[in-house]
């Protein structure tokens, strides 16, 4: 999986501790800077594998592997951080009118994207596991910090999600670690914590989609501030001429095709830009400006199949595009 975002450019002479390691099943890299950034990186890395030990649909023992196994059967105590993103993740399946779908696990399995059992299934075998495909079944129960899944089979996946979560406990790691500036990037999930050090604006890339590694075609400059990238070229097949990708449309059970072919979100909280990127993607353009506009302090870059840019208002002046093979149409 390639890095949709990183770092453009910092000119100075403070070195970071850099950390660069494969987790969650994407590049992990942190950039820490400061006097305790050893330590801090260190700790960083230790929350993150907490995080997928309890999230992740690939490790048996997880929290959501267990909860999943007793769907149709009973509920599971949870920690509070898998009980707090199944919430958020809930939240916005709710927000997005199922556009997000917290149990959407029996699709991403059933098409294995970026695994050795990728394939495409038939239409008989998508509508079969769409039957299960629905977030108000799952039952909260606040008191007990206990979730249950109301049928058998139903499964729930925090993969559009659980790396924003992620970035939002690195940044308290770092910060209970007196660190003010550090950069974070989950495989294009990215925190930049404060400035950099020498006191100025981090400058980020947007990844060209369209490219295969590694360019940007254009650069916003953020302080202190979540920039999350959703894209069709992350994850994905190509059969008969056609790509399919990892992000689905729960209504239909197929890749999400909207027109996009990227969405980027910037926003203070880590959690809420990887949800809405995924969610706008699936959205597309129109609903997808729509919702971004009605949540304060959330600003957007999404970029359409054929090689337009749309931003929020919010970006106009700060969004700086240096391909010129797009065509960038400014908020209004
Ligand atoms: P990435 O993991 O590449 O950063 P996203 O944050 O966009 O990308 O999340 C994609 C992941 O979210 C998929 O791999 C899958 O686990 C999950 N997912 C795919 N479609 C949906 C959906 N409609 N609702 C909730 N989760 C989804
Ligand atoms: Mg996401």
């Amino acid at each position: 999986m390639s890095v949709s975002i990183f770092l453009v450019s910092c000119k100075d002479n403070t070195k970071p501790v850099e950390k660069d390691t494969y987790l969650m099943g994407t590049i992990i890299q942190l950039k820490v800077y400061g006097k305790n950034a050893e330590k801090a990186a260190n700790e960083s890395i230790k929350r993150i594998n907490n995080i997928e030990s309890k999230m992740s649909v690939n490790i048996g023992t997880s929290e959501i592997s267990k909860l999943n196994a007793k769907a149709g059967v009973s509920g599971e105590k949870l920690s509070s951080d898998t009980y707090g993103v199944i919430e958020e993740s809930v939240k916005y399946s709710k927000l997005t009118g199922g556009a997000l779908d917290a149990s959407i696990e029996p699709i991403v399995k059933l098409w294995g994207i970026g695994t050795e059992k990728e394939r495409l299934p038939s239409k008989t075998e998508i509508n079969e596991k769409l039957k299960l495909v629905d977030y108000r079944d799952i039952i909260f129960d606040k008191k007990n910090s206990n979730v249950k899944i109301r049928r058998a089979n139903q499964a729930i996946d925090l993969g559009a999600i659980a790396k924003g979560y992620t970035a939002d406990e690195i940044k308290k790691v770092l910060i209970d670690n007196k660190i003010s500036s550090a950069l974070i990037n989950l495989g294009g999930n990215v925190f930049a914590l404060g400035n950099k050090p020498d006191g100025t604006s981090w400058n980020i890339g947007i990844q060209n989609p369209l490219s295969s590694r590694g360019e940007y075609l254009g650069t916003i400059k953020v302080t202190n501030k979540s920039v999350v990238t959703s894209g069709n070229y992350e994850r994905f097949f190509i059969k008969d001429g056609v790509r399919y990708h990892h992000i689905f449309n729960p209504k239909t059970g197929y890749p999400a095709e909207q027109g996009l072919i990227s969405t980027t979100i910037i926003s203070d909280k880590s959690i809420d830009g990887d949800a809405l990127s995924t969610s706008t993607y699936i959205l597309g353009l129109d609903k997808g400006l729509k919702l971004v506009e009605s949540i304060k302090g959330v600003e957007a870059i999404f970029i359409t199949k054929d090689k337009k840019i749309y931003t929020t208002p919010g970006l106009n002046d700060t969004f700086d595009l240096t391909n010129k093979e797009f065509t960038y149409e400014k908020g209004r």
